[in-house]
């Protein structure tokens, strides 16, 4: 049965697929991986939908969406194992309750575990690259494989996974122990300092920074900041019919009423154009456009 994939995505814009399945661990994944490859139904896998930009003519794929309600986390020997489904933000508080040092910048970034591994999701110059230590993936046949971190060739905001297509089930991430009261007052201060920032995409829906920042100036540095390339280009007073740039960030996309993922992507492509405009600059999207946008 067609479903409406507005309802899954932070952006809550979109038109329907082909069908979708919530499933929250590896079995059921692998399941309905093999019904639908056995009735040659292509389909697509996604989390929180936090990343995506879905046509509004929506897609011919079915859908398996990988969430679950409740976190799965367990510590497992110096490393901290999640499933795919749990929020990226559980995961966090998990470790910051537990007295587990590593997970901390993940504080208050929405979306999954699985979303996450498979976009390299970070803050704060950290990444989840950086701390996942190997991954239980089901390939595009249903077929279960561990992968160790070197095989995800991770990149800023980049996996293989991107490429492969492997579906993240499972995931071990590093830690050490730590000090529990200041890894809770760390967390506080990080969705603080998010809260701030960010918009709450329940009451603006967005999919967060639609650019990726660009190359740092010399090797080593620090990347650059398109939302500060944005602001210069005058990105802040851009709008397209309901689709508008965030009064505190440039580099944020809000669907305000009446949006469509048109207008979105119809705004993205001039703030682009005005930052290539005056910088030379080519500003690449991190959000994952789904169907004829
Ligand atoms: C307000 C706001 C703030 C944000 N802040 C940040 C931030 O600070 N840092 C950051 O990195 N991102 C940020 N984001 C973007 C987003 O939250 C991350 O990219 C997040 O990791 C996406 O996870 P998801 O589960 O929602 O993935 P989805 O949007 O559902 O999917 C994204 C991609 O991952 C793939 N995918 C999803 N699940 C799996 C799986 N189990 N296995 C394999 N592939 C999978 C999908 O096919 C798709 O290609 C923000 C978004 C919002 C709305």
């Amino acid at each position: 049965m067609k479903e409406w994939l507005t309802d899954y995505t932070t952006f809550r814009l979109g038109g329907s697929c082909r069908e979708l399945a919530t499933v929250a661990d590896a079995k059921a994944a692998a399941e309905v991986i093999r019904g639908w490859n056995a009735a040659r139904i292509p389909w697509r896998v996604m989390g929180g939908g936090s990343n995506l930009l879905v046509a509004d003519a929506g897609i011919p794929e079915a859908v398996l969406r990988i969430s679950s309600e409740l976190p799965d986390c367990r510590l497992e020997g110096d490393a901290v194992c999640a499933s795919a489904g749990t929020a990226l933000d559980a995961l966090s508080r998990f470790a910051a309750e537990e007295g587990l040092e590593g997970l901390e910048f993940g504080s208050g970034i929405p979306g999954t575990v699985g979303g996450g591994v498979c976009g390299n999701a970070g803050a704060f110059g950290l990444q989840l690259g950086d701390v996942l230590e190997r991954v239980e993936v089901l390939t595009r046949e249903g077929e279960k494989k561990i992968l160790p971190r070197a095989a995800l060739e991770f990149a800023y905001r980049q996996s293989s996974l991107q490429q492969t297509g492997d579906v993240v089930v499972r995931a071990w991430f590093r830690v050490r122990a730590g000090d529990r009261a200041a890894l809770k007052a760390k967390r506080e201060e990080t969705l603080a300092a998010r809260r701030e920032k960010h918009p709450d995409w329940r009451v603006q829906p967005t999919a967060g920074s639609f650019f990726k920042n660009l190359p740092a100036e010399a090797e080593g540095g620090r990347r650059q900041s398109a939302g500060i390339f944005l602001e210069k280009a005058g990105a802040k007073a851009m709008r397209e019919g309901g689709a508008y740039v965030f009064e505190k960030h440039a580099n944020i996309v809000i669907a305000g009423p009446g949006a469509t993922a048109r207008d979105v992507a119809k705004l993205a492509a001039r703030m682009a154009g005005a930052v290539k405009e005056r910088f030379g600059l080519v500003l690449e999207p991190e959000v994952r456009f789904w169907g004829q946008v």
